[in-house]
């Protein structure tokens, strides 16, 4: 018998299954761009877009997980129809060594119908395909647009798995599927997940520095009322990178204090994961006038009333009372 077995709480077996489901997602990624052929589709505007590593992705974890969790509500965020392939394959989860995941007691009877999985295949797709485009222009590596090295943005794309019930996160899974890509002869790749009133596996987290503030932000979605929430609160350092997943990693790793983001942009399936991630680290993640964000199959994907996140061992409130009332009154529910 493989994955953790049948008698494992189900959101053990669904949250094991999903850290193999999500390290398969992240080959497929790799894949897709040493191919070299991205298939790109703009989705709402030119700023967002769809690659075919990222309806592979979702093709990938969408079927494994219905077929090991027939009873589940899986929302992911690209459309059903781009992601249809008759002649897919089925990754069977079930084939890998299991890792062992505490559930604990308070979910440990969970049935199928009540879970929904909020599945982002590839968070940071801009920084994905700006990659693939800095690789291959002529620049050795540093490109001179966007003034990093190209590999550095690779950093920002994750796969992210969350999984919740009664419309709160209560488990989540981050890949990188790119993780120690600038080491030779490291693994490639790493996956992390937590349980909220858990643990998290998958790496040590570290409390970021005392005597600054570090806040993270979006890279490509700014907006006046981004500044000007991220100004209120006067930091030391301003880190601009791609990905909720990635930033949600940044507070984990102890690199940033806040991750804020005062815009309506960001959906569910970017949030579900790390938020769960976070909170198991003790940290916490609400909308930015610090209202729950719910994860119940029927809420709106988007985030309309913007992302605010603290690190472990930060005073939440803090920030959230920093943020300009002008700032939260444009964004409406
Ligand atoms: P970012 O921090 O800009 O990388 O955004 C985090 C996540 O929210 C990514 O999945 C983005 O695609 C999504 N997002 C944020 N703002 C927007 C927007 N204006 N339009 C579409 N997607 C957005
Ligand atoms: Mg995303
Ligand atoms: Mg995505």
């Amino acid at each position: 018998m493989s994955l953790a077995s049948q008698s494992s709480p189900l959101l053990s077996r669904i949250l094991s299954s999903s850290v193999a489901v999500a390290n398969h997602a992240g080959k497929i990624i790799r894949e897709v761009m040493k191919k070299g052929e991205l298939g790109i589709v703009e989705k709402e505007n030119a700023r967002d877009l769809q690659t075919e590593a990222d309806r592979a992705a979702q093709r990938c974890i969408v079927s494994s997980l219905s077929r090991c969790f027939p009873k589940i509500t899986i929302i992911g965020e690209e459309g059903e129809e781009e992601c249809h392939d008759a002649h897919q394959q089925v990754f069977d989860p079930t084939a890998e060594i299991p890792v062992e995941i505490q559930c604990p007691p308070h979910l440990v009877s969970l049935a199928e119908e009540e879970i929904v999985v909020w599945v982002d295949p590839l968070d940071g797709t801009a920084e994905y395909t700006q990659a693939f485009e800095c690789c291959k222009s002529d620049h050795q590596g540093v490109c001179k647009t966007l003034g990093v090295t190209c590999e550095s943005l690779l950093d920002h794309v994750t796969v992210l798995i969350g999984i919740a019930t009664g419309g709160k996160a209560v488990g989540g899974v981050i890949h990188q599927p790119y993780y120690n890509y600038q080491t030779p002869g490291s693994v490639l790749g790493r996956t992390v997940w937590g349980v909220v009133g858990g643990e998290v596996g998958g790496m040590s987290t570290v409390s970021p520095p005392d005597g600054c503030l570090i806040v993270t932000t979006t890279r490509s979605h700014s907006s006046s009322t981004v500044n000007d929430a991220i100004d209120a609160l006067s930091p030391s350092e301003v880190v601009r990178v791609g990905g909720a997943g990635h930033k949600v990693m940044l507070l984990l790793e102890g690199k940033a204090h806040v991750y804020v983001f005062a815009s309506p942009g960001c959906k569910k399936w970017d949030t579900c994961a790390p938020q769960a991630v976070l909170e198991a680290a003790g940290g916490t993640l609400t909308d930015i006038k610090g209202v729950q964000i719910p994860y119940h199959a029927s809420a709106p994907h988007r985030n309309s009333t913007g992302v605010l996140a603290s690190a472990a061992g930060q005073q939440h409130e803090v920030y959230l009372a920093k943020i300009p009332q002008h700032v939260k009154d444009n964004l409406k529910a």
